[in-house]
């Protein structure tokens, strides 16, 4: 009988696969800005692990609306309340981030099968680059699933109301900038 068990199951050896750091997880993204589907992620991500870093990304090819430094500073701001929770900037490759911060878990938010077919193939492409670095998919509360930073941006910029949709620092951030 153990020597079926034995034959069916692959034996995991050591050098494929390393001791995991589950104690601390990168949630990445643009956060331009930062919404409530965004915060709903980092509560769940807070609540499963020790430590949750928001990885901002530069994105010099996106033309933000708020700069890496608001960005950063938004973020810290709507999760003041979080204490294993802080939001770094960072250029470059992510998984070059993750290393320098020894955290194998990347937490993405799923809202749809649209961010499904996206998020599928950026795991690949890390899963190539970084082959110890899983990602985890956490969904959001239904009310944020049609949420984006592109629509509030939108809404905000045509005069709709906001306040639903992201927290209060960036709610009297955005009007600043709309002004
Ligand atoms: P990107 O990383 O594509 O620039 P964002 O900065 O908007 O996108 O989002 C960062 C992460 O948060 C991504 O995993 C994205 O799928 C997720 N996300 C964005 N909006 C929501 C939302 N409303 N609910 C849950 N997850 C979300």
């Amino acid at each position: 009988m153990s020597e079926i068990r034995q034959g069916a199951v692959t034996p995991i050896t050591h050098g494929e696969y390393t001791a995991m750091n589950t104690q601390k997880v990168i949630y990445p993204g643009t956060f331009d800005p930062v919404t409530n589907g965004h915060i709903d992620i980092i509560h769940r991500a807070a609540n499963m692990f020790d430590e949750v870093v928001v990885a901002v990304a530069a994105s010099p090819s996106k033309k933000t609306m708020f700069s890496l430094e608001e960005r950063v500073d938004l973020i810290s701001e709507a999760c003041h309340s979080l204490e294993n929770v802080s939001a770094m900037g960072f250029s470059g490759l992510l998984v070059d981030f993750a290393q320098q911060q020894q955290a194998n878990i990347l937490v993405r938010g799923l809202r749809t099968t649209v961010d499904f077919e996206y998020e599928f193939g950026l795991t690949s492409m890390y899963r190539r680059l970084l082959p110890n670095l899983e990602s985890i998919f956490l969904t959001p509360s239904e009310e944020y699933a049609f949420l984006s930073s592109t629509i509030v941006r939108e809404v905000a910029i045509h005069g709709g109301d906001i306040t639903r949709f992201v927290p209060e620092c960036v709610q009297n951030a955005i009007k600043q900038k709309t002004a």
